[in-house]
């Protein structure tokens, strides 16, 4: 008996968390375009296309600026797999899960990684990373500069100082940050980063554009052995991004449609004027929050504006709550990770989803939710956003 299976009907949701974000229409539409060949010349016009536009986001002129095929732990794999060789000396702050991350993938090389524990929901000090090395020359010093886990945005202004110090290249997780927050690789000195689709770029999972510029390039020609990813080895994916057009793998074609009219949304918007959206509805976000009763994790000078970390308040169950968001009002927020679980929920405003609709769905939702429990919400958390709006 064959079994018989009806057409997808996911539900329509509003996505709050920590990614996938809101999809704007076009990107939809432009994911169901007719799919093409990865070596048809009109493919090769929209992949330049692409690289010309992501270059411009990420404020960098590296020629080494392109997607990834994965998501952005196969951008975070790929920085670390093309620049270590095994026995080389990493550091890297640790102030949440991708810092976690970073340093077990840069273990994975062989390499020698010092992790500097951070406090989890606040930003690294260069002073604290510049102890740990104690001296020491290092092949790379990682950051985070968008903690999703925490809602943590790192201070980027001491790190490529702090970076020469260490003899080390730069390396960045920019996952959440491109295209929310300022994020200026050339300016600012960056060596390597890589990004994600389904945060702030409003794109569906799938791909991860990283850049790297001159000094990684060096570094990853100077290299004694085979990056050991054949499918992550820049050296040959490189030849596909650039001119030679040479075979390596079967490019996604659909999702990169779609990346190009993200891209193409964000220029369109202006990154400044992208920026300021982002900072406005968080801060109209906050506000409610705090009128509702409910803690910001970070500090504000320390706050991520695409996402925002709260605690869970005394007498409310986390798991229940977010439930109750879902299936009231199909609203997704995210829960908290690590020692963070089940006492914090994470709320994103990211790209296409930061808008004054979402903020205001959002805290009458949970208003709703922590009146289910009981809870007692004094504050009018709708009148306080629209008072941050009226500010803004
Ligand atoms: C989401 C995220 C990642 C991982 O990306 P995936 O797409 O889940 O693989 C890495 N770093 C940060 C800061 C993130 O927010």
């Amino acid at each position: 008996m064959t079994q018989h299976f009806s057409p997808l009907t996911p539900p329509q949701r509003v996505l709050m968390g920590p990614g996938p974000s809101d999809v704007a229409a076009s990107v939809s539409s432009a994911l169901a375009k007719p799919t093409i060949g990865h070596l048809d010349p009109a493919f090769l016009e929209i992949m330049d296309q692409i690289r010309g536009m992501l270059r411009e986001v990420f404020q960098t002129s590296n020629e080494l600026t392109f997607p990834m095929s994965g998501t952005g732990s196969a951008g975070m794999e790929t920085c670390f797999v093309n620049l270590l060789e095994p026995g080389d000396a990493v550091l890297v702050g640790v102030n949440g899960v991708f810092g976690t991350r970073m340093a077990e993938v840069a273990r994975r090389c062989g390499a020698e990684v010092t992790e500097v524990p951070g406090q989890w929901g606040r930003s690294m000090e260069m002073d604290a990373l510049r102890a740990a090395a104690a001296g020491k020359k290092f092949k790379v010093l990682a950051l985070v500069h968008a903690e999703t886990s925490t809602g943590v945005l790192q201070d980027l202004s001491g790190a490529r100082g702090l970076a020469d110090e260490l003899g080390a290249l730069l390396l960045v997780d920019c996952v959440t940050s491109l295209a929310g927050h300022p994020l200026k690789i050339d300016e600012w000195g960056i060596d390597a980063v890589y990004s994600g689709t389904q945060k702030c770029l409003s794109c569906p999972p799938g791909l991860s554009p990283i850049s790297l510029g001159t000094r990684a390039q060096e570094v990853m020609s100077a290299r004694t052995r085979p990056v050991q990813s054949w499918y992550l080895d820049l050296s040959l994916i490189s030849g596909y991004w650039g001119d030679e057009r040479a075979y390596h793998h079967t490019a996604p074609i659909n999702m990169l449609y779609g990346l190009h009219e993200a891209l193409r949304l964000v220029l369109e918007e202006g990154l400044e004027a992208r920026f300021a959206r982002h900072h406005r509805h968080a801060r109209a976000l906050v506000a409610g929050l705090e009128a509702m009763g409910l803690e910001p994790r970070v500090p504000s000078e320390e706050r991520l504006a695409p996402l925002t970390a709260v605690a869970v308040p005394e007498g409310i169950d986390d798991g229940a709550a977010r439930a109750h968001l879902l299936n009231e009002f199909d609203l997704e927020i995210g829960g908290g990770l690590g020692p963070m679980k089940g006492n914090t929920w994470r709320i994103g405003l990211m790209g296409a989803g930061s808008t004054r609709r979402n903020v205001m769905l959002c805290l009458s939702a949970l208003r709703s939710a922590l009146r289910a429990q009981g809870g007692r919400v004094s504050g009018d958390p709708l009148a306080a956003a629209e008072e941050a709006y009226s500010r803004a």
